[in-house]
């Protein structure tokens, strides 16, 4: 037996609540295609983000850790796939709709620069008279402009439910609210969305621990003034095991990660009864937000994010990215900016529509940390006075 569309629309029916994201409200795709025998919406959105090259090249950027500085770290593309698996998780205990959850999962850092948020600051500070750059939005250009794989348009062809889900930040620092192709956002996104943005950073913070621990910039001593630490220690505790070893910290790990998603399923679950919203369109609507980590918790977690910014992220031995970062992407630019047929064919090409100073932008942003290098020691060789400034 084949399950075709229309069996696959009737499992949605049977198991998906009111308020998730169905494929038949997906808001359709910006050019019309027609449907797959077997595969819905939202699944062929999912293969699509997993066949793109902006998908692959995710392997070769840095998480926190430099990309290549040692074989147990976190990558933006296992970052990814941890992101994913959790919140498809979430999302089936929500009875939420899996598909379009590990679509935006598995899509929310298709934007990020080489360098990690280090090359985020140097290409924000490049393109700061440009329009900027936003890691997020360029996740969108990304699945919209930047990939060539169909004949008639650029881009993937996302449904809308995608690519609004992608918009996370629904609200700007000045307060403006979010467009997308002209028109305004809900002050949500859809539950499926909130659900990949909580699994983000739920993930980070579990994995950020672990690869602090295993660099030994972090050491199981200095995670003793964390309340949530220490709760996740005594489950450890509990299971057996006597001894702070490195069997101990990976467990701890584990109960810090099955602390956390369970502190979430459960406080959006108590809130969704309460609100008991009867459609997406409602969540989006909604007065709160549908998915979040209870109030207690929500402090534990701000703990911890608090101890990881202060112990991990603005560590110095980090912050040697920063210099790496803004002296290799700055020079690539300014390079770029007089020397155009440096930059790849895609981005030559798009000069005409987008600017060069955008062309040069996508095209950076593009780069793994590798073809970064590769790319600056190329331009610092040819055209060395570009390189002479060392901070953008
Ligand atoms: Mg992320």
């Amino acid at each position: 037996m084949i399950a075709h569309l229309d069996e696959l629309y009737n499992r949605e029916e049977n198991i998906l609540a009111p308020f998730a994201v169905h494929n038949q409200d997906s808001g359709g795709r910006r050019f019309e295609e027609k449907n797959h025998p077997f595969r819905t919406d939202f699944q062929r959105d999912r293969d699509r983000i997993l066949h793109c090259r902006a998908f692959r090249r995710l392997e070769y950027k840095t998480q926190v850790f430099l990309n290549g500085a040692g074989d147990h770290y976190r990558t933006r593309l296992t970052h990814t796939i941890e992101v994913a698996a959790v919140a498809r998780t979430i999302a089936r205990s929500l009875c939420l709709n899996e598909d379009l959850t590990e679509t935006i999962a598995l899509a929310h850092d298709l934007g990020h620069t080489p360098f990690g948020h280090a090359g985020e600051r140097a290409l924000q500070k490049l393109m700061e008279n440009e329009g900027g750059f936003d890691h997020n939005e360029q996740a969108l250009r990304i699945v919209d402009l930047l990939e060539i794989k169909y004949p008639a348009y650029d881009g993937l062809n996302l449904t809308w439910a995608v690519r609004a889900g992608l918009m996370k930040h629904r609200t700007h620092e000045d307060g403006s609210r979010t467009f997308l192709d002209g028109k305004m956002l809900p002050l949500y996104p859809c539950a499926e969305s909130q659900v990949a943005d909580v699994a983000d950073d739920l993930t980070y913070y579990g994995h950020d621990v672990d690869d602090g621990l295993d660099s030994g910039l972090i050491t199981l001593e200095m995670l003793q003034e964390i309340k949530l630490w220490r709760m996740c220690e005594e489950k450890t505790f509990a299971m057996g095991l006597t001894e702070k070893n490195e069997r101990f910290a990976a467990c701890t790990v584990r109960n810090l990660i099955d602390t956390m998603v369970g502190d979430l399923i459960r406080n959006s679950a108590a809130t969704l009864e309460k609100y008991q919203p009867q459609s997406a369109a409602e969540v989006e609507n909604s007065s709160v937000r549908m998915i979040s980590f209870s109030p207690e918790f929500q402090r534990l977690t701000d703990e911890l994010r608090t101890f990881l910014y202060h112990n991990l992220y603005f560590h110095p031995v980090l912050a040697e990215l920063n210099d790496l970062s803004y002296k290799q992407m700055g020079t690539c630019f300014r390079a770029f900016l007089q020397h155009p047929e440096l930059m790849g064919e895609g981005a030559q090409s798009r000069i005409a529509k987008d600017g060069l100073k955008r062309a040069a932008a996508d095209f950076i942003a593009g780069m793994t940390d590798n073809f970064a290098t590769k790319e600056y020691n190329c331009v610092s060789f040819l055209y060395p006075e570009y390189g002479k400034e060392s901070k953008v």
